[in-house]
């Protein structure tokens, strides 16, 4: 495969400018990366500061009711309430290692943002977050941890506001800053190496589900289920299980309010071929290519493209992407939460209800693992306003 390329996906298409701060990141990734004292030093800070491994959960009495083995991942177990905390963690420890002082980062609700500040402050590095003007209002709780943890927010006024205009200005940032910067990228998006480096970061994921599956169970699941926003829970879970055929893998994307052409953003099940942020991937767009906005009621499934290594596995028919409506999330929220006392993610509640509308398809031997990203708590005021709403 070409350096830097998943089959036709992926690559660095970044201008001049950017190229330098990359090609150093490459370097650094290569040399250091791969080190025992590195793996080490990242080895313990999982351990003992994230919290891992996380459990693997058998769900015994949501098993019962869809009659198939359902287990989940635990993210939502990890510091700070999800999966994000496993890259920024390493990414601030390779910065560190790169001599860098400060950590760039963009953010749309607050999430990796305020896993960005954690590493940060945990690392001791300054951090700047660019994030846009419009989730600045709409996520001020999340804007408050991030100043507490040390960090500067900084709102972006151009474009839509959000998410892709954050990630925008970071970069530009970082062109113009990049001797003592490093961008801490949020998924397993943007120019070569960032979808490499955030796999290789969140692979832990998969790998450990895998051997904890092995150990319970003494084989391997029938299927493996994950969220896909920018996709990097989800790559990191499927990682492990893709050298392994007889395990099915499937992404779930958001088609939030379920009408066709608008209001979703399932990317890699109605998306066409494109560039965004220096990766070649499926997008939201117009024929024109104009970046089409997206929706979701899960704030981290809001983005209108998805790491190129996705659109690979679903082109190799390797693994298969769905969509799920922001009300089939929602009572899928609900259902494990009165089950088996879990407040899941909006965003890891699309994944759950996947594995729920397989309910009465699959036989009893069957079994499910589930990513689930992380914990609800921070969506309890859209969860709140959308049940008043369907009442
Ligand atoms: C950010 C986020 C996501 C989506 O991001 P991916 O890169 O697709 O994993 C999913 N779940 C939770 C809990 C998140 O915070």
């Amino acid at each position: 495969m070409k350096k830097g390329y998943f089959g036709d996906f992926g690559g660095r298409f970044a201008p001049e400018l950017l190229m330098p701060p990359l090609l150093e990141l490459e370097e650094a990734m290569e040399r250091i990366m791969s080190t025992p004292a590195f793996g080490q030093e990242l080895g313990n800070l999982l351990e003992h500061y994230v919290g891992r491994p996380t459990a693997l959960y058998h769900c015994a009495r949501l098993s019962e009711e869809l009659g198939f083995g359902v287990w989940l991942k635990r993210e939502d177990l990890a510091h700070t309430g999800a999966h994000k905390i496993n890259n920024t963690v390493g990414q601030a420890l390779l910065a560190k290692h790169m001599g860098k002082t400060k950590l760039v980062a963009e953010t749309g609700a607050g999430q990796h943002g305020v896993a960005t500040a954690t590493a940060a402050a945990l690392l001791g590095l300054e951090c700047l977050v660019y994030m846009g003007a419009e989730d600045v209002v709409r996520q001020a709780h999340n804007v408050q941890r991030m100043e507490l943890l040390g960090a500067r927010v900084q709102p972006v006024e151009s474009g839509s506001r959000t998410l892709k205009d954050a990630i925008n200005a970071a970069m530009r940032h970082w062109i113009a800053e990049q001797e003592q910067t490093h961008y801490c990228l949020g998924s397993a998006v943007g120019p070569h190496p960032f979808p490499l480096l955030v796999r290789e970061l969140q692979a832990v994921i998969g790998r450990e589900a895998l051997e904890q599956f092995r150990r319970r169970t003494g084989s391997l699941p029938d299927r493996v289920v994950a969220c896909v926003g920018g996709g990097s829970n989800a790559i990191g879970m499927f990682h492990a299980f893709v050298p392994h055929p007889e395990v099915a893998l499937i992404g779930v994307e958001a088609a939030g309010d379920g009408s066709p052409g608008c209001c979703h953003s399932a990317t890699l099940s109605t998306g066409t071929t494109g560039v965004l942020h220096g990766t070649m991937t499926k997008l939201l767009q117009t024929p024109e290519g104009q970046i089409l906005p997206s929706h979701s009621l899960a704030p981290g499934l809001d983005y209108p493209g998805v790491g190129p290594e996705h659109a690979h596995l679903q082109a190799l028919g390797r693994a298969e992407y769905v969509s799920v409506t922001d009300n089939q999330a929602l009572a899928a929220f609900m259902r494990l939460a009165r089950t088996e006392g879990i407040l899941a993610a909006l965003e890891s509640s699309h994944a759950l209800a996947y594995a729920i509308g397989l309910a009465g398809t699959l036989p009893e031997t069957e079994n499910v693992v589930i990513c689930l990203s992380g914990r609800g708590d921070k969506d309890l005021e859209i969860v709140r306003a959308a049940l008043s709403k369907s009442e």
